[in-house]
């Protein structure tokens, strides 16, 4: 059975066709610019070149159509004919508390997201587009949609409330919810099958380290806490975004600086995190550089994003009463030697012990604790489109 995943952004599409058979990647590619100037498919299937399509897209349904010839494409394509793509998954961000589980689309299903569009008003619209030109243009495929939020959907309402008056929860939804889900899920499971354990019987914390970062802690093979929150803004400092501060940072910020809601929300989402706190980059490699070259404000950052994941690991480590496996994935998680030794640095008198020889590896999974860590310290590369693919075809099957 071959799955289509499909992630569509308000002017991109990231698709990859995945042979479920024995999980292997058949194409992936990338749409871009859609519905604007220069629009542009790259498409690669495996062992053949890389094409660069360069042709107008009115919006994700030109785009789709593009992407679907590439595919069965007779030169450069990866089957024979799109009849051979029996499912799509589509990643969709935000499934509310009303999705807890990845779902067949429905009709009801699209109304479902769209009732979440308040929640993920950049996301879910997207997503939308993307169900409805796939559906237009293979009307009998299956279709699944595949929730960022609903690995979360497991928290106790003690973790997920907010120190608000409760009514809001009631009348707006405010609680936290969660991003990056499907990561979240891969990693832990993965992490059992590398242990040779039962994931029921591990306490894990999944530190999601990338230009977005999040942390939680599975215990039992369900999610019970998680560091983003009712948006992805909470929690770690990220490339961009500030995560936790005072909340009447705000208020204050709005008196002072004459911001309105919509600039404030810019300044904590784009201007924020190592990039706002070192005038630099968002980009970690650029930290690291210039923290290696002696830049002040870059070492501070560095240690600030270090120390915050730090706190989340140990308050996790309470919150489950103990601790098996902390793991690191995505970008900085999966690459960045420096970023995981100083994380684990001083955690040894809590059972966390890296090998710092073990530790000097990019991209690949492996197991960095000492054979006497009590923890055991893990990498493990997030693979969020192959998951989407797997709850494609257990649903459709
Ligand atoms: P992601 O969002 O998972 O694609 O991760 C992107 C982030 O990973 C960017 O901030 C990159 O700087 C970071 N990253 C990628 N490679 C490295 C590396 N070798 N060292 C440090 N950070 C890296």
């Amino acid at each position: 059975m071959n799955v289509l995943v499909i992630n569509c952004g308000s002017s991109s599409l990231k698709y990859q066709l995945i042979d479920m058979e024995n999980e292997s990647v058949l194409a992936k590619g990338l749409a871009e610019r859609i519905g604007i100037e220069g629009s542009v498919v790259k498409h690669q299937t495996t062992g053949k070149d890389k094409v660069t399509i360069e042709k107008p897209m009115k919006d994700h349904k030109d785009a789709l159509e593009i992407v679907l010839n590439s595919i069965a494409h007779p030169e450069y394509g990866a089957v024979k004919d799109m009849k051979e793509i029996s499912a799509v998954g589509h990643r969709v961000v935000h499934g509310g508390e009303k999705f807890t589980t990845s779902v067949v689309i429905t009709d009801e299903v699209k109304k479902g997201i769209e009732d979440c569009v308040e929640l993920a008003p950049l996301h879910n619209p997207a997503n939308l587009i993307g169900i409805n030109a796939c559906q237009e243009i293979l009307p009998n495929v299956p279709m699944v949609a595949v929730f960022d939020t609903a690995f979360h959907q497991t928290m106790p309402k003690s973790s997920y409330l907010y120190g608000l008056p409760y009514e809001l929860y009631e009348k707006y939804g405010i609680r936290r919810y969660g991003f990056h889900g499907t990561s979240h899920k891969y990693v832990s499971q993965r992490a059992a099958q590398m242990l040779n354990k039962n994931i029921e019987d591990l306490k894990i914390v999944t530190c999601h380290l990338g230009n977005g970062a999040s942390i939680a802690a599975v215990e039992n093979g369900k999610c019970v806490d998680t560091s983003m929150g009712f948006t992805p803004l909470e929690g770690l400092i990220m490339g961009t975004r500030c995560g936790d501060i005072d909340p009447a940072i705000v208020p204050f910020l709005m008196e002072k600086e004459g911001l309105d809601a919509d600039a404030l929300n810019t300044l904590m989402n784009k201007k924020s995190g190592v990039l706002g706190m070192t005038g630099i980059s968002s980009d970690f490699r650029d930290i690291e550089d210039a923290a290696d070259n002696g830049d002040e404000k870059a070492i501070t950052a560095l240690d600030a994003y270090c120390k915050r994941v730090k706190k989340y690991i140990g308050s996790y480590m309470a919150e489950m009463g103990g601790l098996d496996v902390v793991l690191f994935t995505a970008g900085i998680g999966e690459n960045s030697v420096a970023i995981r030794e100083q994380v684990c640095k001083g955690l040894e008198g809590i059972g966390i012990k890296i090998d710092t020889e073990k530790n000097k590896v990019r991209g690949e999974e492996r197991i960095i604790s000492t054979e006497d860590s009590k923890v055991k310290v893990l990498i493990v590369p997030t693979n969020e489109e192959l998951m989407i693919a797997r709850e494609t075809a257990e649903l459709v099957k």
